[in-house]
């Protein structure tokens, strides 16, 4: 408790020295054209932020080997120094120069699955700096699929450290126009590419350790992972443990707007909430896997299954806190429903905290 009262003070501490260091900058929309990607590089290089697409969610890139570039990352997201950066890499090569061991595991992951919307922690060479990595010993490593990132990564010339371009706590972009909402004014520039596919950050494995262990759920299950490794990987919290408990969690991804969870698929709880919280005064919203079993009520879907519930979350997750003042979310993933794929424990995870644990 005395601990973390006082790293918390710290972090405040940093930030607000740091904060004072915030220009506002006119951002630059910039396309991938030939001449545009040079610019974004140009920028990596000088020492400045830029965002760019990504197949997961929209980047805030900065140079990896230059410690006051990474440093402004934290200052233009308001985000506390504990919380490490992955860096992003266009060839395999580029691996060796930043990890400073490849176990056998690491070597499978990255030959059969790399580039993919997964993150690799590994042991870290000293080139990677503490601010990087929150002063850890081990460093996050991703290769992402989307072409764009890697031609926007390839011009950048050096490893790019970037967390989700969000303010921190907010839902992730995943269009350039989100990353203009929360980031105009606070960096050089954005790539201005196409919508992510995936939605969801990446999976974070981590190598470092003696088991692998699934730190973050993403597109990439834990169950692929297992059986492509030959050894079970677990995956760190299991997210579907009813804790309810708002406010003393953590909170990330979250609406400006109150949200709950719902995880049975039970349409008669869900009325009855909507209800309740209309007869409140309320203008609540239902978020649901199927739309149509709640008529006259307002409800928005999810999508078909697991994969498209990822790629519009986020976004959906912004539009409803902008046209309603309560969201009801219900997502019940077992049973062999549609929404039982790759992709479910991540989806659960960003609503679980996304609504703070407050699970109806
Ligand atoms: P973001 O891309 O904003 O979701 O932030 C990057 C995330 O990557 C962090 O919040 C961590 O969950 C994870 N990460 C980065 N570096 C490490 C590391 N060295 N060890 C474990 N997790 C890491
Ligand atoms: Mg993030």
């Amino acid at each position: 408790m005395n601990f973390y009262f006082i790293s918390y003070n710290f972090i405040l501490f940093t930030n607000l020295f740091l904060c004072d260091k915030i220009i506002v900058v006119k951002t630059r929309y910039l396309k991938f054209t030939e001449s545009d990607l040079h610019t974004a590089g140009e920028l990596i290089r000088a020492g400045e932020l830029v965002g760019f697409p990504t197949e997961t969610v929209y980047g805030l890139g900065a140079d990896a080997l230059n410690e006051s570039a990474v440093r402004k990352t934290y200052v233009a997201k308001g985000r506390p120094s504990d919380n490490p950066l992955i860096v992003h890499i266009f060839d395999k090569s580029q691996i060796y120069d930043v990890a400073s061991d490849v176990s056998p595991l690491a070597q499978i992951v990255i030959e059969r699955v790399m580039p993919a919307p997964i993150t690799v922690v590994l042991p870290k060479k000293p080139v990677i700096k503490g601010i990087v990595t929150a002063g850890l010993p081990s460093v996050a490593i991703r290769m992402p699929q989307s072409d764009e990132a890697r031609r926007f990564l390839r011009a950048a010339a050096t490893p790019v450290s970037a967390p989700s371009a969000n303010i921190s706590g907010r839902p992730s972009p995943t269009t350039w126009q989100r990353v203009k909402e929360d980031m105009d004014g606070k960096i050089a520039a954005v790539l201005c590419g196409e919508p992510c596919k995936v939605g969801i950050e990446s999976t974070v494995l981590d190598l470092s350790r003696d088991e692998p262990v699934v730190l973050r759920p993403g597109a990439i299950s834990a169950e692929f992972l297992s059986e492509l490794l030959g050894v079970e990987v677990k995956v760190l919290t299991d997210p579907s443990s009813k804790v309810n408990s708002p406010g003393v969690r953590y909170k990330h991804y979250a609406p400006n707007v109150p949200m709950v969870l719902e995880l049975d698929g039970d349409a008669d709880k869900l009325c009855a909430f909507y209800d309740a919280r209309l007869a409140e005064g309320y203008k609540p919203v239902l978020w649901v896997q199927r739309p149509m079993l709640f008529g006259g009520r307002r409800a928005v879907g999810m999508g078909a299954n697991d994969m498209e519930a990822a790629a519009n979350l986020f976004e959906t997750m912004r539009m409803l806190e902008a046209r309603y003042n309560y969201i009801i979310a219900s997502f019940c993933w077992r049973g062999g429903t549609s929404f039982d794929g790759p992709a479910s424990r991540g989806v659960l995870d960003r609503l679980m905290r996304a609504c703070g644990h407050n699970i109806i």
